[in-house]
This record gives C-alpha cells, sequence and structure tokens, in this order.
C-alpha cells in the first residue's frame, strides 16, 4: 500500500495529528504541515458512553463478549460488529466480521429469550481485504498473501454491488 500510495505521489506522514487549522495540522512531534487537502487516517474508537456503563470492556474500551457474542459481565446483553471484542477469539473490525456475526447474534438472542442453550460462534480466521486505489485498480490481502491489479478492483466492484443489490428496493 505504501508502494501504491508513492506511485500516485502521495506522501504518507506516519505521525499522529493533535490539532487541525485552516490551511495546516499540527503534529504529535511538535511540526506544523501546511497543507491543501489533508488526508488523516482516524481508526475506529468505543462509543464514549460505553465507559460508564458498567459493561466489562476490553483495555480499549469496546464491549467485552464471549464466544456467544453475548457480554462477559451482563448475560442479557449481546452484542456484535464494531462496539464489540471477542476476549476469546480477537479479530479486526471490519464490515465482514460484523456482518458475519450478525447472523449468530440474531439466533443467540432469540435462544436467551425463549431460556434455549446458546451456539458459540467462531469468526473466521481471516478475511478478503480489497482496498480500491482509483483509477480501478485494487490492493488485495488474504492473511499473509496480497495481490493488486485492475482484475482485483473488477473483483471488489463485483462484491460491492453485489451485496448493494441485496438491499435495493
Ligand atoms: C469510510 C469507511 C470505509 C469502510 N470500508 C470498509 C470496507 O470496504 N470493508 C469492510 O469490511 N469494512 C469497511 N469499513 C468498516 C465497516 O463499515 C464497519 O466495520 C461496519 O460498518 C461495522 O458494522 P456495525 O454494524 O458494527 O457498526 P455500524 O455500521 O457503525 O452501525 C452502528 C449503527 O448504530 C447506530 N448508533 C450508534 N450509536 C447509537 C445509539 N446510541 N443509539 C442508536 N443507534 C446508534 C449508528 O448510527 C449506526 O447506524 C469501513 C468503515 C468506514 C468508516
Amino acid at each position: 500500500m505504501q508502494r501504491a500510495l508513492r506511485r500516485l505521489n502521495v506522501t504518507l506522514i506516519p505521525e499522529t495529528c493533535v490539532g487541525v487549522e485552516v490551511g495546516a495540522l499540527l503534529l504529535a512531534n511538535g511540526a506544523r504541515l501546511v497543507c491543501d487537502a489533508p488526508v488523516l487516517a482516524v481508526g475506529t474508537q468505543a462509543p464514549a458512553w460505553l465507559a460508564d456503563s458498567g459493561l466489562a470492556l476490553d483495555e480499549a474500551g469496546y464491549l467485552a463478549v464471549n464466544a456467544f457474542q453475548q457480554s462477559t459481565s451482563h448475560p442479557r446483553v449481546f452484542a456484535a460488529g464494531d462496539v464489540a471484542s471477542r476476549v476469546d477469539a480477537p479479530h479486526p473490525r471490519n464490515g465482514v466480521h460484523a456482518v458475519r456475526a450478525g447472523v449468530p447474534l440474531l439466533a443467540n438472542l432469540r435462544a436467551a429469550m425463549q431460556a434455549l442453550p446458546l451456539k458459540p460462534y467462531t469468526p473466521p480466521p481471516r478475511t478478503l481485504n480489497l482496498l480500491a486505489c482509483g483509477s480501478r485498480y485494487a490492493i488485495g490481502t488474504w492473511g499473509p498473501f496480497s495481490f493488486e491489479g485492475r482484475w482485483v478492483w473488477h473483483w471488489k466492484d463485483r462484491i460491492d454491488r453485489a451485496f448493494v443489490a441485496r438491499y435495493a428496493t
């Protein structure tokens, strides 16, 4: 991905941004970076209200859940997706994990309401990551492997369009 950025004449500055001014960014190392169009990679953050909820959280403040997508402290609370952290099987936060965990989440919510046994869910050990780079070019990763090209973009485009089409009315 760094190679692709260099090809596109994008300068990557791996420094934390601590402030934004008109026409400039303030960096953690004390520098003031004058720029026209900054692009910041912000990552995810746990919702602030979780901190006061009394629910068990992981070290980053996300809701700690077990193999049933159930809060490790409050058995009547279930969660999946970005807000949750599987403490028994940590995995990255992304749409693939969020969507897949939705099915067992629903099943276990129903089971809990009917006092039936809960079923454990095993998240996939790796997910397909496809990053569009513009100009119909994309980079993909699958575990330790990476690949790139126009064919990867077309693959991603097909997957994305098929996913969105499922929600078309
Ligand atoms: C710009 C961007 C690009 C991304 N691209 C990809 C990608 O290409 N592939 C991929 O796999 N993942 C991608 N992701 C990550 C992916 O979007 C998330 O992992 C996924 O959406 C998580 O799903 P979720 O249902 O857990 O949370 P969300 O999709 O964030 O849904 C949470 C919902 O809860 C609502 N909500 C929040 N607080 C409250 C409240 N207090 N009361 C009521 N409702 C509330 C929010 O409004 C939101 O609708 C991307 C994320 C971003 C930001």
